[in-house]
């Protein structure tokens, strides 16, 4: 059986989770349910970075203790996991799992046993929002190209990590396909930038101005170890890194696939830091590292904080319109490659319109004509019917389409061989009419049309809840039950979606 692992980052839980950050949780989710349905052991994780300067900061101005609230924001976190009907496995916060600080200080250990860490005196422009230095070009105005705010000169010493080192070797694992990088621009953005020279970076912070909070470099406790070392390192530490070597050789030393899904600004964190961190210490690199792009909001850049911000939390926007429709709109609406932009507006009309009008209307029509027409019993489909051969073949290669699709992280696509079901069903019977074909029945006439008819949409309302399970597992199960007969009948015919727009 293969062993499949995947990820999501760790957000930092200085605000409460936004809806940009769904995105991701239900790409991973969606990879997960899929891979389990194709009979792969899967691991799914997600969690929190507890121990970012972000986090001390956030809560200083909130006027509250850290631990306080790093717990309070975090829960809003693992609460997504309901919210969103997510299959999520694993799920680790860095100041609280156990797992966590001994596996860290055991990769610091082996990264420094390779050489790789040296102490030095470090000047740099320092952006707190992206934890990270920045020289002079990366800027842009002078500002953090991410956060647009302007960089805090910093004067320390500093544990530095030999990233120059590891140059070639990343090239070459990028370029072989050992590393794959998807969309295919952000690979090329990662060869530039491993080509333009990779300068070492540092790894600690003086402990007093990190607040005392993060995990003591092993055998200098005057420096903590540097967030985002200390968060990457939860891709290993919650597989047992550290504390359980079995686990460890299952999901990570293994030849199963380790897969990443991650937003663009993290993506040289991912893809050249945290690589060669894995070099260092001897261990064996992801297989594969998926990059979105980001949400907007009604034309504007989704912040955590600030007004509106509530509205837009995933569990708010859950309660209000479904766990479905906001999984839909996700998958359906968000290109693989570049920005979309969210609207309540545009997640009520997707759903409205293919949920509850296409799928949900097909669904529900079905039943109730096998009910009418056939006492609830599923009619043999025999051969396929005349005018029924686009949706036979939607029905046919849905499987093979949405497989395909989630292999390149196209969701969009995935999405759409399944709603092409729907769509050819929902043609199919506008152009038989059924209705007419009972009529003719009851005069007499030709009686096996109908049983074909009727059962070849059987068969798609079925695929449908089959197909639908790992995007919408919640409507798929809706979809199935009333798709299944119990003592040979199907059961009375009960919305599978609601509208949400007011009609
Ligand atoms: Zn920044």
């Amino acid at each position: 059986m293969t062993a499949t692992y995947i990820t999501t980052t760790i957000p930092y839980v200085n605000a409460r989770p936004h809806v940009g950050y769904a995105l991701e949780l239900v790409q991973a989710d969606v990879l997960a349910r899929y891979r389990r349905g194709q009979g792969d052991a899967v691991r799914f994780q997600s969690g929190t970075d507890d121990n970012s300067l972000k986090n001390v900061l956030a809560a200083e101005a909130a006027g509250v203790e850290v631990r306080e609230f790093v717990d309070r924001n975090a829960q809003a976190f693992v609460a997504l996991g309901d919210a969103l009907s997510l299959s999520v496995d694993d799920f680790i916060r860095t100041s609280l799992d156990p797992r966590h600080q001994p596996g860290v200080e055991r990769f610091w250990r082996a990264c420094a046993a390779a050489g790789d860490l040296y102490r030095q005196r470090y000047e740099g422009l320092y952006c707190t929002g992206c934890e990270q230095f920045y020289t002079p070009a990366e800027l842009r105005d002078g500002r953090c190209p991410e956060h647009e705010t302007l960089p805090q000169r910093v004067s320390e010493e500093n544990w530095f990590f030999r990233l120059a080192r590891y140059a070639e070797p990343l090239r070459e694992a990028i370029t072989a396909g050992r590393l794959h990088i998807e969309p295919a621009g952000r690979r090329n953005e990662v060869l530039a930038f491993i080509d333009g020279g990779l300068a070492d970076f540092s790894v600690s912070r003086p402990a007093e101005r990190a607040g005392g909070w993060g995990i003591p470099v092993p055998g200098d406790p005057g420096q903590v170890i540097y967030v985002w070392f200390d968060a990457l390192c939860n891709y290993v530490t919650a597989l047992g890194y550290g504390s359980d070597d079995a686990a460890f050789r299952r999901w990570w030393a293994s030849e199963g696939d380790r897969v990443h899904l991650l937003g663009k600004g993290v993506l040289r964190f991912h893809a050249v830091y945290w690589p060669a961190m894995l070099l260092s210490s001897g261990q064996p690199l992801p297989t594969r590292i998926f990059v979105h792009d980001y949400l907007t909001a009604g034309g504007r850049k989704i912040s955590k904080s600030g007004a509106g911000a509530a509205a837009l939390e995933p569990a708010a926007l859950a309660a209000d319109y479904g766990t479905d429709a906001v999984r839909w709109w996700l998958l359906r609406e968000v290109p693989r490659v570049g920005d979309a932009d969210f609207t309540v507006g545009r997640l009520v009309a997707r759903a409205d319109d293919e949920l509850a009008n296409g799928l949900g209307n097909l669904v529900n029509r079905v039943v109730a004509m096998i009910g009418k027409y056939r006492d609830g019993r599923i009619p043999d489909p025999g051969p396929v019917p005349p005018g029924g051969e686009d949706l036979n073949a939607a029905i046919r290669q849905a499987g093979e389409r949405v497989g395909a699709a989630l292999d390149g992280f196209d969701f969009r696509q995935a999405t759409a061989a399944v709603w092409a079901i729907a769509d050819e069903a929902n043609r199919f019977v506008n152009r038989v009419r059924p209705w007419d074909l009972a009529k003719a029945e009851r005069a007499g006439q030709a009686p096996a049309r109908l049983d074909a008819v009727l059962g070849l949409l059987a068969r798609a309302c079925s695929a449908l809840g089959r197909e639908l399970l790992p995007f919408l597992p919640d409507a798929a199960a809706r979809i199935t039950r009333q798709c299944t007969p119990r003592d040979m009948r199907l059961p009375v015919p009960s919305p599978v979606f609601r509208r949400l727009a007011p009609a």
